[in-house]
């Protein structure tokens, strides 16, 4: 075991987007960085981060990422839930089947993380949570139902583990970014049961959605947004990740019927 004077933080889905600008926030800000990839060997490595290969699909691949760690570094301050994948299309052209996958990665795949860190923590008596949300975890998302859905259940659940966990010196959080200059759109998932009646919608979603992620927010910005949630000394439960996720969070206080509005323009939908 390497015995080290920093904090180490674990961050799943380092490879690229978010999680990779996170991993080298949290090695400026002073941490020993952990990240991961489900194939390490395709990762172009970072200076200062050991990488270590995770599926957060699978129970085995959980349970040895999280020993591997405990091993080489002989404990765990911090850990970032920002592995997640994406899915586009109308709620009624996803299968069950497809939908329960995007749940095994961006919900499940948090539990999982969750239950095997949590008692290294508890021991530890300290530790820090975070999850990532979306500003679809708390607005709707048509054409993303199954994403906007997971995302929901990662703010319940984070919120309610949070009051758990807080006596054990172990703070859960959430980080809400909106759209990002990432690969999210070309690895999120398309509608494996497509319907003509939804096939115009989609598509001027589909571009909608590729212009926004073109012109979102740089993915150190959501960085930023992490790093401040993982050192802040007077943690909040939720972080919005720039202006954009700001404004959508003030959506919530609109009236409802401006709130309605917007949310069809924001998803170009008539009527
Ligand atoms: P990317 O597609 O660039 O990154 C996703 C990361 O997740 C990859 O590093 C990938 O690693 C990892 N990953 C995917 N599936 C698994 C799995 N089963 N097990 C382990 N790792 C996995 O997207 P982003 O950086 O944009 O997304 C990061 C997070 O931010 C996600 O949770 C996403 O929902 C959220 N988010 C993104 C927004 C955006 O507009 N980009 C907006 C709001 C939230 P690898 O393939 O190497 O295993």
């Amino acid at each position: 075991m390497m015995t080290t004077n920093r904090p180490v933080a674990l961050v799943t889905g380092a490879s690229s987007g978010i999680g990779r600008e996170t991993a080298l926030g949290l090695v400026a800000a002073g941490f020993d960085v952990v990240g991961t990839s489900r194939d390490t060997s395709r990762v172009t490595l970072l200076d200062g981060v050991t990488f270590v290969d995770l599926d957060v699909a699978s129970d085995t691949s959980v349970t040895d990422a999280v020993r591997q760690v405990v091993e080489k570094f002989g404990r765990i301050d911090v850990l970032v839930n920002n592995a997640g994948i994406g899915s586009i299309g109308a709620a009624e052209e996803t299968s069950v089947a497809q939908a329960q996958g995007v749940f095994e990665t961006n919900v499940f795949g948090v539990m999982r993380m969750v239950k095997e860190v949590l008692p290294h923590m508890r021991a530890q008596g300290r530790g820090r949570i975070i999850n990532l949300s979306s500003v679809q975890g708390f607005i709707p998302a048509p054409y993303m139902a199954v994403y906007g859905a997971s995302k929901h259940a990662i703010e319940g659940y984070t919120q309610s583990l949070d009051h758990e966990v807080r006596e054990h010196g172990v703070r859960s959080l959430l980080v809400e970014p909106a759209y990002t200059r990432t690969g999210f759109e070309a690895n999120s998932g398309k509608p494996d049961t497509p319907l003509q009646a939804y096939a115009r919608q989609r598509s001027t979603f589909d571009r909608l959605m590729a212009d926004a992620i073109k012109d979102g927010d740089d993915p150190a910005v959501v960085a930023e947004a992490i790093v401040e949630a993982v050192t802040d000394t007077k943690p909040k439960v939720r972080y919005a990740a720039g202006p954009m996720a700001g404004r959508a969070r003030m959506l919530r206080f609109a009236p409802a019927r401006v709130f309605d509005k917007q949310i069809r323009k924001l998803a170009g939908l008539t009527g």
